[in-house]
Order: C-alpha cells, then sequence, then structure tokens
C-alpha cells in the first residue's frame, strides 16, 4: 500500500473523527458521574456509521488501516475518555477474529460492522500480568467444550452481546496451553458476578464473569485449539497502539483544559502567564503531545505500508510513552489549574483519574518496559539510526 494511500485515509478519518467527537463532549461528564454508558452516545455512534468506518477493511482489502482506527481513537478520548475506550475494546475484539479466518470469525465481524459490541476477556483473579496463571478451563466434548471459570475487570460487561474469551485447554504452563472462543453473553451458565467501581473510565464498564459449565459448540473457538496464546500476543501488537492513541487524546484533553484556565483567568486572580514556570509546564506539554502523537503515527503508518504487525517492542514503546505522556500532562495541568483542578465541576479532575488507568490496562507499563528491555541486544543499531530507518528496517517481536 503506498504512502499517499494511507496518509489519505487517514487525513480523511481525523476530519470525520473530530467532527463526531464534539457531540460527545456533553456526555463526557454525566457518564462519569453516573458510572454508566450513555445509551444516547451508542445511537450517535450508530447514527453517525463509526462502526462501519472503524471496522472498515482497508483500499488493499486486508485488515483496517492501524492509523485510521488510532485517528478515531485520539478525536474521541479528547473529549470522551469512556467512548474512546469503548471503540478501543471493539478494535482489539475485532483484531483477534481478523487473525482466524473462519465463517464464525467473518460472520462476528460483520456484526460488528453493524454495532454488536463484543468483550475481550482474558485477565482472571490469578492471572493479570502472568497470562499463563490462567485458571480457567475449556474441557473438549464431542460436540464442542464446556468451559469453566472466572473472568476479572472486563471492559463492556453488561453491554457486550458476545465475549472473546481465553482458556486453557491444556493444563501445562507451555505455549499451545490456551485457545480462544466466542461466547454469547446469554450462554446458560455465563453470568456477570460484579461490576465494578472505578476510579477513572467510570463511563465505561468493567467487571467479572463467571463460568459454571457453558458449552460452546467447536465452531465458536476462534483459531485452532492451542493457538490462543498466538492469537492473544498477535492483537495485543495491534491493540496497544490504540491505548496510546486514547492517551494522545487524553493528553491533547489536559493541554487545552490547562490553556482555558490559563485564558479565562479574572483579573482578580490573574495567573502570571509570563512567569517562567508557568510557560515551561505548558511548553511541557505541548512537546510531550507532540512527541507522543509523532510516535504513534510513525508505528502505525509502518504496520499499514507493509501490512504487518508490528513489533511487540513497537506496540510496547507506544503503549508505555504515550500513556506517560497522558498521567504527565494532566499531573502538569492540574497543578497549572490548581485549585479549579480539584473541583468535581472540572473536567480535569476526570482527566486527571482517567489518565493512571492508562499506565495500568492492556498490560502495566512496567511490562511493556520489559518487551522492550528483551529486545535491548538488537535496539543498539536502533538508536544509531535515524527511526525512520529503523522503522523501514522493521524487526519482530
Ligand atoms: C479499567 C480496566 C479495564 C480492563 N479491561 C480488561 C479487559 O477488557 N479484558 C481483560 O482481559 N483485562 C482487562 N483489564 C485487566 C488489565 O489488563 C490488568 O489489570 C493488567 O494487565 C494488569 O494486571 P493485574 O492488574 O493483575 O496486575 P498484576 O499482574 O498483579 O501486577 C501488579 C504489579 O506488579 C507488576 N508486575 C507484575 N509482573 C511483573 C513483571 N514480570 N515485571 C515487572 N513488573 C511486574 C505490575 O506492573 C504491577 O505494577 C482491565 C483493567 C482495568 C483497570
Amino acid at each position: 500500500m503506498s504512502r499517499e494511500t494511507v496518509l489519505r485515509a487517514l487525513a480523511s478519518a481525523r476530519s470525520d473523527a473530530e467532527a463526531i467527537a464534539v457531540e460527545l463532549a456533553p456526555h463526557a461528564e454525566r457518564m462519569d458521574e453516573q458510572e454508566r454508558f450513555a445509551p444516547e452516545v451508542l445511537e450517535l455512534l450508530a447514527r453517525r456509521d463509526v462502526w462501519g468506518r472503524l471496522h472498515h477493511r482497508s483500499a488493499a482489502g486486508l485488515r483496517p488501516l492501524l492509523s485510521v482506527q488510532c485517528a478515531w481513537v485520539e478525536a474521541f478520548a479528547a473529549r470522551c475518555t469512556s467512548t474512546a475506550v469503548l471503540i478501543q475494546s471493539q478494535g482489539t475484539v475485532a483484531h483477534s477474529l481478523a487473525l482466524s479466518s473462519s465463517s464464525q470469525a467473518r460472520r462476528h465481524l460483520a456484526e460488528m460492522r453493524e454495532g454488536a459490541l463484543f468483550g475481550w476477556a482474558l485477565t482472571e483473579p490469578e492471572a493479570g500480568s502472568d497470562v499463563l496463571g490462567m485458571h480457567t478451563t475449556a474441557h473438549r466434548t464431542r460436540q464442542g467444550y464446556v468451559i469453566s471459570g472466572e473472568k476479572r475487570f472486563i471492559t463492556n460487561v453488561g453491554l457486550a452481546g458476545h465475549y472473546l474469551l481465553f482458556a486453557r485447554t491444556r493444563p501445562e504452563r507451555v505455549n499451545d496451553a490456551l485457545s480462544a472462543f466466542v461466547i454469547a453473553a446469554d450462554a446458560p451458565g455465563l453470568s456477570v458476578t460484579r461490576v465494578e467501581r472505578k476510579m477513572g473510565l467510570r463511563g465505561s464498564p468493567t467487571g467479572d464473569l463467571s463460568l459454571a459449565e457453558v458449552f460452546v459448540p467447536s465452531a465458536d473457538r476462534v483459531g485452532k485449539e492451542g493457538q490462543g496464546l498466538e492469537i492473544m500476543l498477535n492483537t495485543l501488537r495491534l491493540s496497544r497502539p490504540l491505548i496510546g492513541a486514547v492517551s494522545v487524546g487524553v493528553a491533547r484533553a489536559a493541554y487545552q483544559q490547562a490553556r482555558d484556565v490559563l485564558a479565562n483567568h479574572d483579573e482578580a486572580r490573574a495567573i502570571p502567564r509570563e512567569q517562567q514556570g508557568v510557560g515551561h509546564l505548558l511548553a511541557r506539554i505541548a512537546t510531550d503531545v507532540i512527541a507522543a502523537r509523532a510516535l504513534l503515527y510513525a508505528i502505525a503508518e509502518r504496520a499499514d505500508l507493509t501490512q504487518t504487525l508490528p513489533p511487540m517492542w513497537h506496540s510496547a514503546a507506544a503503549k508505555s510513552f504515550c500513556s506517560d505522556v497522558a498521567m504527565r500532562a494532566a499531573d502538569h495541568a492540574c497543578s497549572l489549574a490548581a485549585d479549579r483542578a480539584v473541583s468535581q465541576s472540572s473536567p480535569l479532575q476526570r482527566i486527571f483519574r482517567d489518565a493512571k488507568i492508562l499506565q495500568i490496562f492492556e498490560g502495566t507499563n512496567e511490562i511493556q518496559r520489559n518487551a522492550i528491555a528483551r529486545e535491548l541486544p538488537n535496539l543498539a543499531a536502533e538508536i544509531e539510526s535515524a527511526f525512520e530507518l529503523s522503522l523501514e528496517r522493521g524487526g519482530d517481536a
């Protein structure tokens, strides 16, 4: 695919997404306060055909362009983080499905383009960073599998009609121990046991699932038996940049809020903008946002141009760098706004709470740095050369 095609698709996605994102802004505070996703936002996303555009196939007929998905997620996160996480989580499931060529996976992808919502269920009480600690088990029967276990902290519980769920099909701690399945949310034996009350991302429902002997036909297995870990890792290579995109949007929102507070000060409480300390904080946020965005889209565009998965360390770099920038931007913006940030009516306190979670989920930033550190022996050449060259040369997970 040519660079011109990717850049044209990206420019068009940016302008469409920014126009729709403006309509989200009024819902962000209410969803945070009410701790629930607003049905009106789901209606808005359907009316504007966001799902069709987000999961569209690229001009080359392959998977959706990662840079285009990042543009949608970034624009939405700049107005409402919970909505951005909803579309990011759908992107994650779509990538897992697209990695399997089965007719069931194609059917589910078509349903997603029509707005069907899914959850991606990997984490368990004893399997967070260490996914091979997973206890949920899928026992083979003649017609399919019987799945029992527990999942924790799953995004979209209660909203999703289906879950893409990982379970153990072999007891040993080996690479082919896991398999992936699609399970209907109303399957007998599957229940939501808890909806978490969270510090941030409060409009995005997160909760626990219990599976008590849930029957799943063989046709609903995604990929081959034992391919679960591979599907999960390949999905993370595409989904972690999407968390990077949420983070760039949140950092942008923090900058915007800080600038507005300084612009709108009244004379009695003038904030001395010309003071070096104030200017330096704004300069730091602005530079961080520009750097995070440049890294994110360089990585996404390379994956689109080459139609390959980003190497694991690229995805880890995008996720950890951009989410650290979001947290730092939120922190600096709150320092600048001072008492205006801590008020319940200030968007900054929500942005600050949302930003912290970006460093934690989809693999903590410590886990991302492990992935980068594993590549250190191969990274010396990358550091010596221009990043552009290193992107063209590529590399692998
Ligand atoms: C809002 C939210 C939404 C989520 N949505 C989903 C979802 O949709 N689907 C899903 O499957 N999961 C989801 N999760 C779970 C999320 O991905 C995990 O919380 C995350 O991967 C971290 O796992 P953990 O919380 O078990 O931390 P732990 O693994 O218990 O880690 C605890 C601490 O130890 C550190 N640590 C652990 N191992 C290492 C190591 N090897 N090296 C260095 N440091 C280490 C971690 O960095 C962390 O600081 C969600 C979580 C949140 C908060």
